[in-house]
């Protein structure tokens, strides 16, 4: 029998014939991997040739529901998007919200993993097991909102769809998926789409799920509604994450102009306090949710006046990263991500470089400068159509490097390709390692440690055997939470995070899970993700950082210099390799494999 809240089957699509097969998934597996992030780890393990091109047709991209998705507990309302990376190379998972997990889920399946590559652009739809495509080439070139509204109109009720952008279609390597104005945004995994022909997959609910407990899930489901009101996360509401913005400028924790400073004069233009009392038009939420972080302002654009849902990393890539302080200018270029389909923190990162490039005469671009925002939106554009500058630039910050040579990789701000967030690892210590060792690469979801280093707990500015500690428990609790899945925003309520969350998932299973056994499972989950990058070429000095972040001081605004030397960073990647059961390169033992039921 099925566990609650599962189906116990994947669908797996052959987008090129248009046919479709079921992948059991026991219940074992099912407990060992929960789903989201983790189910979809061990999807790329069991679906995913070895060594495959991310861009090439047989390279599985998932689409994977979660236990909690379907119940009234808030912020369950999301799925996961994952695929090999065209970014990194390596597994990437990438996160959105709303009614697209419901329906996706009430197909009748925990994912829905497509293979193959259509012979034209087209729109995958799946109907419960039966799928067919739809030709999509009156979509191809629309922005992914714009075709999701015409989805709409010609679907009619009932049918939810994710879909890319231009960027998606043009293979830029960090392209994303959107569904109702939310993104799958790390990693490039639109790409991964656009490089199957599909402009869209369109699901429409054909199934039940039910609960183990239905009393009980309802019962938690009105405390967690009631907590999700309280102190935890009052600053998503009032302010919504673009409050950091002048904390961490504050602090010396806002990257800027490429991370050649980490505070920023324009910040007070940028801050969440001023544009709240000047911009602010409305809150919203995705599906589900009770938190409602989504801060919506006007700007003003060259088409007149717009609206947009303005997140703290849009604000510092678009922003500070490239030394840009006109927030309309910011706040146009982070529609114009939206609109090409651009995940923004790898845009304004590639961008920012590009401009230090330029600064340096490393590239002729004369006209791409720091602080500049036709330049900002001149690049975009290029990168979107893959033109002039825009096709090196469509390909990350790494590859990017690569090409330019000059010693432009020592200030890629990237770590395994991926474009570093905005948490300056200097004066982060915790957070430097967590983006060092992390699967995804530099990332500040599947990794929160800058948590640790802003908690007060320990100097952040001296990275050690605390940092290390710190680093695991973040990453862990990510690991669990980004499976169930839970959004990170509700992180705050919970008191006994496992525990809690260990009896949330028994209410929905009928499983006696405890909290030492998720604490498990996230350790599998983390671990299997390493697994995957090591079949696919990942190697020890993927877990590091660029150079300048450990050859440069930084003199911050306490009047102390922040130093993060190789020899520092080291020591913790060491100290996180042993607690972690790794080897001193950073691969497993026998031991720790045989608990990943991969093959
Ligand atoms: S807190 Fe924000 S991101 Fe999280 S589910 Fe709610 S609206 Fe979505």
């Amino acid at each position: 029998m099925v566990a609650g809240g599962y189906f116990g089957r994947a669908l797996v699509v052959d987008a090129e014939s248009a046919t479709a097969s079921t992948l059991p998934l026991s219940d074992e597996l099912l407990r060992a991997y929960l789903g989201g992030a983790g189910l979809g780890a061990w999807l790329m393990h069991r679906l995913g040739p070895p060594g495959v091109d991310p861009l090439a047709p047989e390279a599985p991209l998932a689409f994977v529901f979660s236990p909690l998705v379907g119940t009234p507990l808030t912020t369950s309302a999301k799925f996961a998007v994952v695929a090999k990376s065209p970014l990194t190379g390596l597994l990437n998972d990438a996160l959105a919200s709303s009614h697209f997990a419901i329906s996706g889920k009430l197909t009748g399946h925990d994912a829905i993993v497509v293979r193959g590559a259509c012979r034209q652009p087209s729109v995958l739809l799946v109907d419960g097991d039966r799928v067919r495509l739809l030709d999509a080439s009156d979509l191809w070139g629309l922005p992914a909102a714009e075709a999701e509204r015409r989805l709409r109109e010609r679907l009619g009720r009932g049918w939810r769809s994710a879909a890319i952008g231009p960027a998606g279609e043009r293979g830029v390597r960090y392209a994303t998926i959107s569904h109702d104005g939310r993104h799958a945004g790390r990693g490039g995994l639109g790409a991964v789409m656009g490089a199957k022909g599909l402009k869209a997959i369109a699901v429409h609910a054909a199934a039940k799920v039910a609960s183990a407990d239905p009393q009980a899930v309802l019962a938690a489901a009105r405390d967690l509604r009631a907590r999700s009101f309280g102190p935890a996360t009052a600053k998503y509401r009032e302010l919504g994450t673009l409050a950091n913005l002048l904390a961490f400028n504050a602090i010396s924790t806002l990257p800027t102009r490429n991370f050649q400073a980490a505070t920023f004069a324009g910040a007070p233009q940028l801050a969440a306090e001023d544009l709240a009392t000047m911009r602010s038009v409305t809150r919203n939420s995705c599906a589900s949710c009770t938190i409602g972080c989504e801060h919506i302002y006007s700007y003003s654009a060259r088409g007149g006046q717009k609206k947009l849902r303005v997140e703290y990393e849009n604000v510092f890539a678009l922003g500070p990263m490239c030394g840009v302080s006109d927030p309309d200018a910011v706040l146009e270029a982070s529609a114009r991500c939206d609109e090409l389909g651009l995940d923004t923190i790898s845009a304004g990162g590639t961008i920012a470089w590009a401009m230090e490039c330029a600064e340096r005469s490393l590239i002729d671009a004369p006209w791409l400068r720091f602080g500049d925002p036709d330049a900002l939106m001149r690049a975009l554009d290029e990168i979107g159509a893959r033109q002039g500058l825009g096709d090196l630039l469509a390909q990350g910050s790494r590859r990017a490097a690569e090409l330019v040579g000059g010693g432009s990789a020592a200030f890629a701000p990237q770590v395994k390709g991926l474009e570093l967030p905005g948490y300056e690892p200097r004066t982060m210590q915790a957070m430097a390692l967590g983006l060092a060792v992390n699967s995804r690469g530099a990332d500040h979801n599947r990794s929160g440690a800058y948590e640790a280093d802003l908690s007060g707990g320990h100097d952040r500015l001296a990275g050690g055997p605390e940092h290390v500690t710190a680093a695991i428990e973040t990453e862990d609790r990510a690991a669990v939470m980004d499976s169930l899945i839970l959004c990170k925003f509700l992180r705050g309520v919970f008191t006994e995070p496992f525990d809690e969350w260990a009896a949330l998932l028994s209410a929905v299973t009928g499983w006696d899970t405890d909290g030492a056994e998720l604490r498990q499972t996230a350790r599998r989950i983390v671990l299997a993700k390493r697994v995957y990058n090591i079949r696919e070429g990942w190697r020890p000095e993927d877990d590091w950082l660029p150079e300048r972040l450990l050859s440069e001081p930084l003199a911050v605004a306490s009047g102390r210099v922040a130093t993060l030397t190789p020899e520092r960073l080291r020591g913790m990647i060491d100290g996180y390799y042993a607690a972690r059961g790794l080897d001193r390169e950073g691969r497993p033992g026998p031991a720790g494999l045989a608990d990943l039921q991969l093959y």
